[in-house]
This record gives structure tokens, sequence and C-alpha cells, in this order.
């Protein structure tokens, strides 16, 4: 019989999904592909790639932006600090000549460059025999051999993916366990009748193919309310922006507070803040947000206050839109730029 690369890449020459960033030898391009799908879907990266490169079509022009600019084009694609260490190794990549290291270990140094990546990029820019490991090739293989081990990191399979790696072409190899994991072998329902792994693969001939991957059980989200407040200054909507490090860190955001205060609440609260001549005018609509860990339950107030304290800015319609604002407060940025709009 067959092995299991040989019936992959037979598959993946046949139906490999066409992206942009296919056939591609660049890594730098390889590189911003493999960074920008990391928790998000091909479908909704392609846009975003060809954005980036048709502003940043080499490693200097990245490293040479400002990151305001960096984190406005990657505003939607979420987790933040990804576009952060994008925009910190292109600049380390810039000041050393341009050249990506053609290493696993060389990738790894690099900001933000896990060893999925690093795998990913080296096997597909330099032929560099290493299985990248994500959840997709997780999923196939923890079916393909029935393994029956709780799987806490993708190092827990190390064994079973240097077994099938191919080691002829292992870029190929790779992208075609990510597509076969995207479209074939996927987490519900998988399509075993069209998969070519169908014939060696233990987890159907045991009928029951979704109980694998074996995972630990899941860390339940923290909730936390939080109240979010449009303050109309009198030359703008009151915005300022998050420290950097942490969640969100370096996206503007309106001044928000943990909690629900009722109106009088917010009004004491604001004044803490150091917002003078304060008038708490309107509830806004509540709103949701579910990070990995954490689930932010929002409501809003709208204010208007006469004077904001030190690193309070007023943003007018234009200063809000050219400004990284996180998708966690789309609600809240739509009300604050038509406030901001009627205004102008
Ligand atoms: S046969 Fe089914 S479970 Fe096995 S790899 Fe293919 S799609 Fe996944």
């Amino acid at each position: 019989m067959m092995k299991l690369n040989e019936l992959l890449l037979d598959w993946y020459d046949a139906n490999a999904r066409e992206l942009p960033w296919r056939g591609e030898r660049d890594p730098y391009r390889i590189w911003l592909s493999e960074i920008m799908l990391q928790q998000t879907r091909a479908g909704a990266v392609e846009r975003y790639y060809a954005r980036f490169l048709e502003r940043f079509p080499d490693v200097f022009a990245l490293a040479d932006a400002p990151q305001d600019e960096v984190l406005k084009l990657w505003e939607g694609l979420g987790y933040y600090s990804r576009a952060r260490n994008l925009h910190a190794a292109a600049k380390r990549v810039a000041a050393g000549g341009g050249r990506f290291p053609d290493s696993v270990e060389g990738l790894m140094e690099l900001p933000g460059v896990g060893p999925y990546v690093a795998r990913a990029v080296a096997s597909i820019a330099y032929g560099v025999p290493a299985p990248a490991l994500d959840g997709n090739q997780m999923r196939v293989l923890s079916r393909c051999f029935a393994v029956e081990r709780v799987l806490k990191t993708p190092f827990d399979l190390e064994t079973e993916a240097a077994v099938c790696l191919d080691r002829a072409r292992p870029g190929d190899y790779n992208q075609a366990l990510m597509d076969l994991g995207a479209g074939i072998c996927v987490p519900k329902n998988p399509r075993c009748a069209d998969c070519p792994l169908a014939p060696l693969c233990r987890a159907r001939a045991l009928g029951e193919p979704e109980r694998y991957p074996l995972r630990p059980a899941p860390i339940p989200k923290r909730e936390e309310p939080r109240t979010v407040f449009l303050i109309e200054l009198p030359d703008g909507i009151a915005i300022r922006r998050r420290a950097e490090g942490g969640l969100l860190g370096g996206l503007y955001e309106f001044p928000s507070v943990e909690g629900h205060p009722d109106q009088a609440g917010a009004e004491a609260l604001l004044a803490e803040l150091g917002f003078a001549g304060v008038c708490v005018v309107d509830p806004l609509p509540s709103a949701k947000h579910v990070f990995t860990h954490l689930i932010w339950r929002m409501q809003g107030w709208r204010v208007r206050a006469e004077r904001a304290p030190g690193g309070v800015l007023a943003a007018d319609a234009d200063g809000l839109r050219t400004r990284a604002f996180p998708s966690a407060l789309r609600r809240y940025f739509e009300i604050a730029l038509e406030l901001a709009d009627s205004h102008s």
C-alpha cells in the first residue's frame, strides 16, 4: 500500500487550494502569510495579504513603516501582538541586510515566530525537512494513527509527524496537510469518503473519526463586566492608547472601566479619572466580545465633558478612522463615528 506522504502528495498535486501565497518562494511573503494565517482562516487572510504587499512589497518597506500604520492595516485580523511582532521582526531582518534566516532555529529567533511558523517557512521557502504541526496537522495525524494520548501541544505528535514527513517535498507536504485539514478532515463531519488517506486511517476504520484528537478539558473563560464611555469633548471624542504589552496593547480605545456602574456611579468614576465638567447623557447599547480566555460584557454611556486628563486625546471622525481600534469595540466605534460626524 502507498504511504501516507505519497497518498497525500498525489492528492495535493491534483487538489491544492489556489491561494495567493501558493508557489511562492520569497521567504518574506511566506512568513507574512504564515503569521496572518495563525488563528485566522485562509479566506479572511487573502484580502489582508494583498493589502500588506501592496503597501509593504518587501521587508524594508515594512520595517520603515510607522507602527500605527502597520496596526491600522492589521485592523480586523485580531491578535494584535502578531502585528507588533511582525513589525519588530521586519526591523530585525532589515537591519541584518534583508535576508531571512534559512533554518528553523534561526527563524525562531525572530519575534513572533514559534515552532510552527519557523517550520512552515523553512520547509516552504528553503526545503528544510521539518513537519509544521498546527491544529490541522494534529487533527489529521491523530486520526490517521488513532492516537489515544491527550494532546496538549503539537510536540506530543512529533514521532508520528517525523515518520510521515515527505523529505523530498517537505513544503508541499506541510501545505497538503493544511489543505486536507481545512477542507476534508474538518473537526465536525470529516469527509472521509473524499479523503486520500482513508485507506490507512485508523480512526475511520474504528468508525469514530471525530473522537480524535483527544484534548484536555477546556479552561473556562473568565467573564469581565466593562463599561465604555463615549465622551464628547469640545473638540472631539475622547480616546486613549492602551499600554504596550498587555491585552490589545498599543491600540486605541475609549476610556473604560471594569464593572457596570449606574449613572451616578459613572459620573463619580469619570471625575476620579480626571474628567472635568462631566454630564452623563444616555446609556448606550450593550455588547459582548469573546477573547481566548476572557469574555467582555460591555455596557456604555454617552457622556459630555469639558476637559480631559493627560493621556486622553480628542479625535474627530478622521482621527477615529485613521487609528487602529480593537474589533472588541466595534459597536462603540461605530456610534463614536456617528457622534463625531454629527459634530463636523
Ligand atoms: S479518513 Fe476521515 S478521519 Fe481519516 S484523515 Fe481522512 S477525513 Fe480524516
